[in-house]
C-alpha cells in the first residue's frame, strides 16, 4: 500500500527525474541536488578549513570524501528511507505571519510526539537527520573505525549541503506551484556550474559547535528565508530577459540539451545579490565544523596510524534503515 509518506516522496522524485530528462541530468553529472559539483566541491573545501590533526587524514582520503559526497543521491532510488533525509517542507508546519518554526520541535522524539513520525517523514527530516549522522560520526571516531569515519563525514557533507539551498525547505521545491517549473536545478546546479568557479573561498577555519542542532536548524532558517527571493526574482528576471532569450541549447556529451541561457543565468544570479556564493560558503563552513566537533566530541582521538579495513563503499546499508523510536517521553503538549 502507498502511504502518504511514500506517495509523496514518489511524487517529488518523479518530478526531479522529468526536469533531469528535460534539462541536463541524464546527459551529465553536473545537475542534481546542489549538482553533483557543487556537493564535490562542499566536501573539498570542507576539508582545507580542518584542524591539522584532522586534516592530515581527511586529506589523504580527499578522492573519496568528494566522490561520496553525492552517495546519499545515488541510493534514493533504492533505499526507500533515504529521499526523506535531503529536505524539509516547511510550509507544511506554519500559515502565513506564522513563525516557520512555532510549532516545530528540534528535539526528533518531541517532534515524532507533536506530528507523527509518518508526517516527518511524509514532509522530511533533513535537520534531524544531520544531528544523527553527526552521532554516529562521533562513534566512528570514538571506535577510530576509519572506514565509517570517512564514509559518515561524505555523507553528512551531503545533508549539511542540502540544508543549506532554499528550495529543500518547501513543497514547491521546484517552482511546481508558481509555475516556474525548473527553478532547483536553476539555483543549486546550473548557476554553481557558471559561477562557483568566481566565488571566493577564504572562508576561515572550522570550530566548534556547542549544539549541532541548533546550527542546523539555524542553516534550515536562513536558507527558508531565503526563499521569496529565489522565487520573486526568478520571475522579474523571465519577464526581463523574455522566453525566447531565457532557454539556449548546449552541448553535453553527445546530446543537444535545452538549457537556461547563460545571459538569463547571469542576470539572475546578478540579481540575488551573492546569495548562492553565501549558502556554498556557509555550507562548507558548517560541514567542516560538524566534522571538527564530532572529532573533539570524541575525545579528539589520534588518528595517524589508522588504516582501511575495507573499502567504505561496501559498508553495510543496514545504518540506512531508520531507527525505529518508542515513545518514551510523555505524549508533548503541542500548539
Ligand atoms: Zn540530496
Amino acid at each position: 500500500m502507498v502511504n502518504l509518506s511514500n506517495y509523496k516522496k514518489l511524487k517529488r522524485f518523479a518530478a526531479l527525474f522529468l526536469i533531469g530528462l528535460l534539462f541536463t541530468r541524464s546527459q551529465t553529472k553536473q545537475n542534481t541536488q546542489w549538482g553533483f559539483a557543487g556537493h564535490e566541491r562542499i566536501n573539498e573545501f570542507a576539508v582545507y578549513l580542518l584542524a591539522p590533526e584532522l586534516q592530515a587524514v581527511f586529506i589523504q582520503h580527499l578522492p573519496y570524501l568528494i566522490s561520496q559526497a553525492v552517495a546519499p543521491d545515488q541510493r534514493r532510488y533504492a533505499v526507500e528511507a533515504e529521499a526523506a533525509r535531503h529536505y524539509i517542507d516547511l510550509d507544511h508546519y506554519y500559515s502565513k505571519s506564522q513563525d516557520p518554526f512555532w510549532n516545530l520541535p528540534q528535539n526528533w522524539q518531541e517532534a515524532i510526539d507533536c506530528h507523527s513520525e509518518d508526517t516527518l517523514q511524509a514532509y522530511g527530516i533533513v535537520p534531524w537527520h544531520v544531528v544523527r549522522m553527526k552521532y554516529r560520526l562521533q562513534k566512528a571516531f570514538e571506535t577510530q573505525d576509519l572506514t565509517r569515519i570517512l564514509k559518515y563525514a561524505a555523507e553528512i557533507g551531503h545533508y549539511i549541503a542540502d540544508a543549506h539551498v532554499p528550495l529543500h525547505t518547501t513543497e514547491n521545491y521546484n517552482g511546481q506551484l508558481t509555475n516556474q517549473y525548473g527553478i532547483h536545478g536553476l539555483w543549486e546546479s546550473r548557476l554553481i556550474e557558471l559561477q562557483a568557479a568566481h566565488y571566493n573561498y577564504w572562508i576561515g577555519k572550522a570550530h566548534y559547535l556547542p549544539s549541532v542542532q541548533k546550527e542546523i536548524w539555524a542553516a534550515v532558517r536562513a536558507s527558508h528565508a531565503a526563499l521569496d527571493s529565489v522565487l520573486i526574482f526568478e520571475r522579474q528576471v523571465s519577464a526581463q530577459i523574455g522566453s525566447a532569450e531565457k532557454y539556449s541549447y548546449e552541448q553535453r556529451g553527445s546530446v543537444l540539451t535545452k538549457v537556461y541561457s547563460r545571459k538569463f543565468c547571469a542576470a539572475y544570479h546578478k540579481s540575488l545579490n551573492g546569495m548562492v556564493e553565501r549558502r556554498l560558503r556557509a555550507a562548507i563552513l558548517m560541514v567542516s565544523s560538524v566534522w571538527y566537533t564530532a572529532w573533539v566530541d570524541a575525545g579528539q582521538p589520534d588518528l595517524s596510524q589508522l588504516k582501511l579495513e575495507h573499502d567504505p563503499k561496501t559498508e553495510s546499508a543496514s545504518e540506512d534503515s531508520l531507527q525505529k523510536t518508542s515513545s518514551r517521553w510523555k505524549q508533548r503538549s503541542c500548539h
